[in-house]
């Protein structure tokens, strides 16, 4: 099945003064999480506001917009663009009124028994709006006899598999929750103004930087956080059994980001260095694909001595190639988005560092454009071992046959790209670089997913 809420970003700021604009600045800061849709709710004293709509978070929301969404308690989300669907029925917040009251929830991650649950639920007479996993949750919880949303909720999270991080708007309350294997990214901080302290909870902390926000801790794996009456309350809902997702230090996160406790851009330059380390080429000079190849592109110039030059220019204004789901498109948005400098390039033996090879047309492209610049000879190194395998758990990768690293052997993938050379940091060299794989998945390189992640709970019974 064909996963819909993928990658994306999410945000919860609690107990501050115009919450929404402090959540705004946060979404814009995570844009790169997700560039298909935003959308906010916020509790404006007397009920749960909603705003959401497809596009960038500076389209999505304006002063107007901002001014009508007055209150304490905001949570906002970034939707990741996916192949197929763009329907604004997928963006979030997702809101509901049930016996209980208002509830509005955002989601990042995914489940990977939704589908069992969601034909459960169906069966059952529950009617579905959107393909959102996230609308199960809503549908666990309304369900629920239980006498609280709090105890609605929890419930509903012992029926969920695979990956979230859930921040729910109660009214006046907030409620935090990070599945037991801590596969997506989540941090709180604390955000002072003139009335007291706040809180913000996050993916990524490059949204507290941009508040002035300091950052606490991450939310642990397992844990629910409850915010109300300017208090949290921590409950260990499930004993974290760690299973963070390595890729995030290798593509997703920002790199001025903390994830996982530890800062982005230090990881991605030890992965250069490790590269470096495993594979020496003679060659004139390195040269990243920007943005993601910059970090692992200058720790293998400082680690082989060999000079590091800005050989490629990146056009901003085009977004990430990846979503597109046509190849024909996908290939042009490459040219639109890379351009070499001919002048740096022509007669040179080039090393060009990516961070990732999904289905090699950006590699293609790249070797291509770098050939036809005057490059002498095009070494391709990738910064992470081949992708072999897809996510499950809200990443947005293709299917097994369109990986390919796990169709093609390593000759065969260098003859498809046309470099003269193709290398690979080992899975023990990404390990180095992040200190450990202790604690991290990362399937999408061994196929290792977590046991039973696909059951729903009577089956694993
Ligand atoms: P491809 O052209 O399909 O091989 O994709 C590889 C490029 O996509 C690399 O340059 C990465 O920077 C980027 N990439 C890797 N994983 C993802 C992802 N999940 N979403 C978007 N882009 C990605
Ligand atoms: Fe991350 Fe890969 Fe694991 Fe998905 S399969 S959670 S992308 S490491």
């Amino acid at each position: 099945m064909k996963h819909w809420n993928e990658e994306c970003a999410v945000v919860g700021v609690y107990g501050v003064e115009n919450a929404s604009w402090l959540a705004y600045y946060s979404l814009f800061a995570m844009q790169h999480r997700g560039q298909e849709a935003s959308g906010m709710s916020v509790f404006d004293g007397e009920a749960i506001q909603t705003h959401k709509a497809q596009g960038l978070v500076c389209e999505v929301f304006n002063q107007s917009t901002l001014s009508n969404l007055k209150g304490n308690i905001a949570i906002g989300h970034n939707r990741y663009a996916t192949a197929g669907k763009n329907s604004s029925l997928d963006a979030q917040p997702l809101y509901a009124r049930c016996s209980l009251g208002e509830i509005s929830v955002v989601h990042n991650g995914n489940l990977t028994n939704a589908g069992i649950l969601r034909e459960r639920l169906t069966q059952e007479g529950s009617i579905f709006q959107s393909f959102l996993d996230t609308e199960v949750i809503l549908h666990l919880i309304a369900k629920s006899k239980k006498e609280s949303f709090e105890e609605c909720i929890k419930e509903a999270l012992k029926s969920i598999r695979g990956a979230y991080c859930l921040i729910f708007v109660l009214r006046d309350k907030m409620i935090v929750a990070r599945d037991p294997y801590g596969l997506r990214p989540l941090s709180l901080g604390k955000i002072k103004s003139e009335k007291g302290e706040g809180y913000i909870v996050a993916s990524e902390s490059c949204a507290f930087d941009l508040l002035g926000a300091e950052y606490v801790r991450d939310v642990n794996a397992g844990e629910m956080l409850v915010f109300h009456n300017d208090k949290i309350t921590s409950t260990q809902l499930f004993s974290p059994k760690d299973f963070k997702c390595i890729f995030e230090y290798i593509y997703f996160a920002r790199p001025d980001s903390q994830v996982f406790g530890k800062n982005v851009y230090s990881i991605r330059k030890e992965m250069g260095r490790e590269l470096a380390r495993e594979c020496k080429i003679e060659s004139d000079i390195v040269v990243p694909v920007p943005d993601s190849g910059v970090p692992s592109a200058l720790g293998y110039a400082l680690e082989s001595g060999i000079p590091f030059e800005l050989g490629i220019i990146r056009n901003h204004y085009v977004g990430r190639t990846f979503i597109e789901s046509e190849q024909s498109i996908r290939e042009l948005k490459v040219k639109l988005k890379l351009n070499p400098i001919k002048e740096v390039i022509e007669g040179k033996r080039v090393i060009v560092l990516d961070d990732s090879v999904v289905r090699g047309t950006t590699s293609r492209q790249i070797v291509k454009i770098l050939k036809n610049a005057g490059a002498k000879e095009v070494h391709l190194l990738i910064s992470s071992p081949p992708t072999i395998s897809p996510c499950f758990y809200g990443v947005d990768t293709p299917s097994k046959q369109e990986l390919i690293c796990a169709t093609h052997t390593l000759d065969e993938v260098r003859k498809y790209v046309r470099a003269d050379s193709l290398h690979f940091l080992s899975l023990e060299g990404l390990a180095k670089s992040v200190g450990s794989n202790e604690g991290y998945c990362q399937a999408c390189f061994d196929g290792k997913y977590i046991e039973n992640c696909f059951k729903s709970e009577d089956e694993e019974e």
